[in-house]
C-alpha cells in the first residue's frame, strides 16, 4: 500500500526536518513507492537525494544507491548518519573487515541506505540477490552513462543487468545533466521498465549571474578578491581552465592570506581527497579547480563560483554553478570572458573530433556570455522552459548595458584591420590603435600605417572589450585556421565604408574598492535579505552575535564528530534558529532542517546557546 501524502510530509518532518516538498519531490516519491521506474532531471542542488532517501525510509529493506566517487559516497553517508538513518558504503577505500561488516548489517536488514560504485555493484549482485532485501535501487548522475556525456564512466553501461536480474525491484536514474540525447541513453542503456520522465524546474533563482569581460589576469584578480571581500569567511570555488592556471590563483590568493587549496588531474588522489576535505571542513575558504573537482560535493554552504575562464558549454557551466548556494541561500556567481579564452575553446573544439556538436555547444555559451537580455531567461530557455520575465538577479537586469554609437571606434578598428592586409591578430590591431612600439608593430612597419596611434585615448582594456563586442556582431571574425587573424566581414565593411552604423555597450567602469569591512557588511545584508524567510530584519541577524555564537556551537560539535559543519544543521537552518529564537525544544522542532533525531541530539544544546542571548 502506498503511503499518503500526510504520511510522506510526516517522514520529510521526521527524517529530514522539512515540512514541505520542492516541486516534484513527491510525486516521484509517490510514483516509485507504487513500483514504478523513473528518470529524474533535477538541477544541481535541486534535491533529488531525498526522492530515494524518503522512499528508502519508507520501505523494507534496503535501497541501493550507485554512485561514481567515493568521496560523493562518503558525504552522504556521513549526511544520512548525522541525521540517525542507518547508511553505508561498500567501496575499495574501505577495509575488506569494514565491507564484510557492512554485508553483515545489510544481511540483517540493519541498513537503509548502501551505497556502491558501479563496478562494485557488479561484483556484489550475487550476494544481494541472495541475501539482502533490496528495496530500490537509485542510479546517480546517471548521465555517466552516455559516452557523449562529460563523466563517461565505462563501468555504467553495465548496469542494464539490474532490470534483468531484479525485475521486481524499482530502478530509478538521477541527474542534472539534461539534453536529449543523454536522457535517451540513460532510458535506453538502463531498461527502465515504462518510466515516468521527471523533469523539474532548472530554475535557482538564489543563484545571482554576472558575467565580467575581462582577460587581463590583473583584472580577473582585483574582482576575485574583491568577490571574497564581500563574503567574508565564506566558502567558494574558482574554476579554470587549466591546471597551471588553477595553481596560479590559489598562489596569488594565499598572498593575499586567503586560505586556498588546489584541485586537478594531475594531483595524486590523495592531495585531491585532502583539498576536498579541508574545504568540505572549512579549513579552507576557496578551491582553485579544473572541471574535475566537484561532482560529488554535497558542502551546502557555498558561497560564491567563479569562473575563471569561459566553459565549455552550458550544461557544464549550469553543473559547476550549482554547486553554490544548494541550501537555498543566496550565492553568487561570476564568469569571466575573454577572446583569448574563445580563440582556445574554438580550438579545443575543432580538434576535439566531434566538432560539430562542441562547437554548437561553445556557441550556445558564448550565448550566455555576450547577452544583452537577461541571463537567467537565456539559461532556461537553454534548459527548455522559456521564462515570462526578466530575473532581477543578474547583472544585465540590475545594471543594463549602457549603449551609444560606436561607428567611428567601430571603423577605427576595421580600418587598422583592412591596412594591415588582414594579416593582425586582436593584440596587434589594439597596438596599433592605441599606438603602441612593440616588437611586432617595428619589424612589420604598422607605425607607418595612418591608424596608428588614432586609438590612443581609449583603454586597452576598453579595447578589449570592443573587440569582443565586435566579433559578437559580426563586424570581423577570427581566421581560427590562420593564426588567429581578424577578417572583416560583409556587416563590417557596411560599417567601415559608410553604409551602415554600429551601436556598442559601454564597458563596465571599475569601481573603486570598497573598504574591507563596508562590503562584507553589504554582502552580509544582502545574503540575509534574499536568503531568510524572516526578510527584512535577517541581515541584522546574519551577523549578530547569537548567530556567530551558534556557528561556534555548530563548529565545535562537528569537530567532536568528525563531521564536516553542515552537516550538522545547514545555515538556513542557523538562520532561522537565530531569527526564531525558540525557548524550548517543540519551538525548536519547527525550525526547517531539524528532525526528530538531530533535535534529540544537538537541541539541548543549541537552545542553551540561544538562551545565552538573554
Ligand atoms: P542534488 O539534487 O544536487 O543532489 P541535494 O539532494 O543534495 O541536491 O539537495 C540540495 C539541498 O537541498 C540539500 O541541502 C537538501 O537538504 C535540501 N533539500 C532537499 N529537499 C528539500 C526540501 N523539500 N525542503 C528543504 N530543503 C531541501
Ligand atoms: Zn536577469
Amino acid at each position: 500500500m502506498t503511503p499518503t501524502s500526510a504520511q510522506l510530509h510526516a517522514l520529510l518532518r521526521r527524517h529530514f526536518g522539512y515540512d514541505t516538498f520542492r516541486p516534484q519531490q513527491e510525486e516521484i516519491i509517490g510514483h516509485v513507492l507504487a513500483g514504478g521506474d523513473a528518470l529524474v532531471l533535477m538541477p544541481t542542488g535541486g534535491g533529488k537525494s531525498i526522492c530515494y532517501q524518503l522512499p528508502a525510509m519508507a520501505l523494507e529493506g534496503t535501497t541501493v544507491v550507485v554512485s561514481p566517487l567515493i568521496s560523493l559516497m562518503r558525504d552522504q553517508v556521513e549526511g544520512l548518519r548525522a541525521a540517525g538513518i542507518a547508511a553505508a558504503a561498500l567501496n575499495s577505500a574501505a577495509s575488506e573487515a569494514d565491507n564484510i561488516a557492512t554485508r553483515r548489517d545489510v544481511m540483517a536488514g540493519r541498513v537503509k541506505l548502501l551505497y556502491v560504485s558501479p563496478e562494485r555493484l557488479l561484483l556484489e549482485l550475487p550476494f544481494l540477490r541472495h541475501s539482502a532485501r533490496v528495496s530500490l535501487f537509485a542510479i546517480d548522475e546517471a548521465h555517466c552513462i552516455s559516452a557523449w556525456g562529460h563523466d563517461f564512466r565505462p563501468e555504467y553501461t553495465q548496469l542494464g543487468i539490474l532490470r534483468e536480474e531484479f525485475p521486481e525491484v524499482p530502478t530509478m536514474a538521477l541527474t542534472a545533466t539534461a539534453d536529449k540525447v543523454t536522457r535517451h541513453d540513460i532510458l535506453r542503456q538502463l531498461a527502465l521498465r515504462e518510466p515516468r520522465v521527471f523533469v523539474s524546474s532548472f530554475d535557482r533563482p538564489n543563484l545571482s549571474l554576472c558575467v565580467q569581460r575581462l582577460g587581463q589576469k590583473r583584472d580577473k584578480m582585483r574582482e576575485i578578491l574583491a568577490l571574497i571581500a564581500r563574503h567574508g569567511s565564506d566558502s567558494g570555488i574558482v574554476y579554470t581552465l587549466s591546471r597551471k592556471t588553477a595553481e596560479a590563483v590559489a598562489d596569488e590568493l594565499r598572498s593575499h592570506r586567503i586560505a586556498a587549496a588546489v584541485y586537478h588531474a594531475g594531483l595524486t588522489a590523495e592531495e585531491r581527497d585532502r583539498a576536498q576535505d579541508d574545504f568540505v571542513n572549512d579549513r579552507v575558504q576557496v578551491v582553485c579547480a579544473t572541471v574535475a573537482f566537484g561532482m560529488g560535493i554535497n558542502k551546502s554552504n557555498v558561497r560564491f563560483v567563479v569562473h575563471y575562464n569561459l566553459p565549455k558549454s552550458i550544461e557544464s557551466f549550469y553543473q559547476e554553478i550549482g554547486r553554490a548556494g544548494r541550501d537555498g541561500l543566496a550565492a553568487e556567481t561570476l564568469l569571466f570572458y575573454s577572446a583569448a579564452d574563445l580563440i582556445q575553446l574554438e580550438r579545443f573544439a575543432r580538434d576535439s573530433g566531434q566538432s560539430d556538436i562542441n562547437a554548437e555547444r561553445l556557441a550556445r555559451m558564448r550565448e550566455y556570455a555576450e547577452a544583452t537580455v537577461c541571463r537567467r531567461r537565456i539559461l532556461l530557455n537553454y534548459f527548455g522552459e522559456p521564462a515570462q520575465s526578466d530575473c532581477c538577479n543578474c547583472d544585465v537586469c540590475s545594471a543594463p548595458p549602457e549603449r551609444f554609437d560606436g561607428t567611428v571606434l567601430v571603423q577605427k578598428a576595421l580600418s587598422a584591420i583592412a591596412r594591415a592586409d588582414e594579416r593582425i591578430g586582436m593584440a596587434t590591431c589594439i597596438d596599433i590603435l592605441r599606438g603602441m612600439y612593440t616588437a611586432d608593430v617595428k619589424s612589420r612597419r604598422y607605425d607607418q600605417l595612418r591608424t596608428f596611434g588614432v586609438g590612443r585615448d581609449v583603454s586597452k582594456r576598453d579595447w578589449d572589450d570592443y573587440m569582443l563586442q565586435m566579433l559578437h556582431l559580426g563586424y570581423v571574425e577570427i581566421a581560427y585556421d590562420d593564426a588567429n587573424r581578424l577578417r572583416l566581414t560583409a556587416a563590417g565593411r557596411d560599417v567601415l565604408f559608410g553604409r551602415a552604423t554600429a551601436t556598442l555597450s559601454r564597458p563596465r567602469p571599475i569601481e573603486p574598492k570598497p573598504t574591507k569591512a563596508a562590503k562584507a557588511k553589504e554582502a552580509r545584508a544582502a545574503y540575509g535579505r534574499m536568503a531568510s524567510p524572516f526578510a527584512p530584519q535577517a541581515g541584522a541577524v546574519a551577523e549578530s552575535a547569537l548567530m556567530e555564537r551558534l556557528r561556534a556551537l555548530r563548529k565545535q560539535l562537528a569537530d567532536e564528530q568528525g563531521f564536516p559543519a553542515y552537516v550538522i544543521f545547514s545555515d538556513r537552518t542557523l538562520l532561522a534558529m537565530a531569527e526564531a529564537k525558540p525557548r524550548t525544544l517543540a519551538q525548536m522542532a519547527l525550525l526547517p532542517g531539524v528532525g526528530d533525531y538531530k533535535l534529540r541530539k544537538y537541541g539541548e544544546r543549541f537552545l542553551r546557546a540561544v538562551a545565552q542571548d538573554d
